[in-house]
């Protein structure tokens, strides 16, 4: 006898990738929201430093990579110090879950405003040009 398989598939809505579980589906969808995320974060021109990152600053874990000339870097297992980066993260700016995720992907954006103007201050600052990091300016209003 033959059979009718109905099977319900899942699909992302960010990517239109099909899932047999609705679990892999929304971690999908996440993934995706995530990614994008992270790279508005990477493409912005204009970001401001508040003191939740001058506070994430005074804990980041500098190293030394030890490959091809060597550089120094930020321990990417522990950036402020522990394995438990939420919890790290919680425990300097009372933010958790995406927000913890987000502010942390955000300290990229932060040292390359911090080594091109010299400053470590909060405020205002704009990149002249989307692909030159170097160009990062504090405003002046
Ligand atoms: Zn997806």
């Amino acid at each position: 006898m033959v059979i009718e398989n109905k099977k319900t598939i899942f699909e992302c809505s960010e990517c239109g990738k099909e899932y047999s579980s609705k679990r892999q589906a929304t971690e999908c969808e996440k993934d995706d929201m995530y990614e994008e995320k992270t790279k508005q974060i990477e493409r912005t021109v204009v970001f401001t430093i508040t003191e939740n990152h001058l506070n994430l600053l005074k804990r980041l874990n500098v190293e030394w990579y030890d490959c091809e000339f060597g550089a120094p870097c930020i321990d990417p297992k522990r950036p402020y110090g522990n394995s438990n980066v939420e919890s790290d993260i919680y425990e300097m700016t009372k933010m958790k879950g995406d927000k913890a995720l987000f502010i942390h992907k955000e300290m990229q954006i932060v040292l390359q405003i911090i080594f091109a103007t010299g400053l470590i201050e909060t405020g205002d600052y704009e990149k002249q040009d989307q692909y030159d990091y170097q160009s990062w300016q504090k405003m002046t209003n």
